[in-house]
């Protein structure tokens, strides 16, 4: 069967036109056109990424209840051995303004805001293609290490993207957490936050795709929007106004940005090691 008559008989509509989606790394994904909406439709193998989407409909609805816009799912299915999920069409603005970037400002604050007792979440999910373990702990550096850091490291060595060397690297600075990250309640967490996993709606609303939620630090997302670039910092501002960040978050970045370095380093391959290796050399 082709995508139309598949999504046409989930959903009970007449399709116009299936046109492919480019920009996403893991998924192939399509503009649905039907008579009266636009959907967008992501499809991935169900047996090599178990149950991804069931994980990000839920982490989407967690962001929308802390009060972020995202887009509306309509459904998530299988077919053979493919999984599906139908979302709403975000039409984007062509122009990125001010306005936009204060918006994205007060909404991440109101994600963050969302909190927890624990850090972690009731369910394992992904960041990209890779798994990414949420077992629930008190103390946020316990977390990042043994359920972010460590379980990345040990992959990549076994891989031979890290040597002996940079383990003990890591060694010493996994020491060193504790004392260098302050304490701050668990947050909610986007948890993937680069510049693709924005989009500029109508009205120059922000949106929120694609999360690897759970609830952690919120210096990682903050860290994470400087990584590959592609975000106004002015954002901070309204960011800051609705939730103040400790005074030297800056001093930081580099070290919650261990975390997507990794994963990247694992997805993409060994061009990723130097950004490791200069941030664990200087600790
Ligand atoms: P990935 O494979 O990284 O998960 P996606 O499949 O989410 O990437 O996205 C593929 C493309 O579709 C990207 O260009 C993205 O911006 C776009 N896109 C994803 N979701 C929406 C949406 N709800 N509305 C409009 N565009 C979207």
């Amino acid at each position: 069967m082709n995508i139309k008559s598949i999504v046409s008989s989930f959903i009970n509509r007449k399709i116009k036109k299936v046109e492919p989606l480019f920009g996403g790394d893991i998924n192939r994904a399509y503009r649905i056109t039907t008579m009266n909406e636009i959907f967008v439709l992501k499809q991935n193998s169900s047996k090599r990424f178990p149950e991804m989407f069931k994980k990000e409909k839920v982490g989407l609805s967690l962001l929308s209840l802390a009060g972020a816009n995202v887009p509306k799912i309509n459904c998530v299915f299988d077919f053979d051995d493919q999984q599906f999920i139908l979302m709403e069409f975000i039409e984007r603005e062509k122009n990125i303004e001010r306005d936009f970037w204060i918006n994205f400002g007060t909404s991440l604050a109101q994600i963050h805001l969302k909190s927890n007792t624990h850090f972690g979440l009731v369910f394992d999910n992904f960041i990209g293609s890779l798994q990414q373990q949420n077992t629930f702990e008190n103390n946020w550096t316990t977390f990042f290490i043994e359920h972010r850091l460590q379980p990345l490291v040990s992959n990549s060595y076994d891989l031979g993207l890290l040597k002996d060397s940079h383990l003990r690297n890591f060694d010493g600075l996994l020491k060193q957490l504790d004392q260098l990250i302050p304490k701050e309640k668990p947050s909610l967490l986007h948890g993937d936050l680069w510049s693709g996993n924005i989009l500029c709606g109508p009205q120059q609303t922000a949106y929120f795709i694609d999360p690897a939620v759970y609830f952690g630090h919120r210096e990682v997302d903050i860290a994470m929007s400087f990584l590959f670039g592609g975000f106004d910092t002015d954002y901070l501002n309204s960011y800051q106004e609705v939730y103040p960040l400790e005074p030297d978050w800056k001093a930081r970045i580099e070290l919650h940005n261990l975390y997507p370095r990794l994963v990247h380093l694992l997805l993409f391959g060994s061009s990723y090691l130097q950004g490791i290796e200069k941030v664990i050399r200087k600790f």
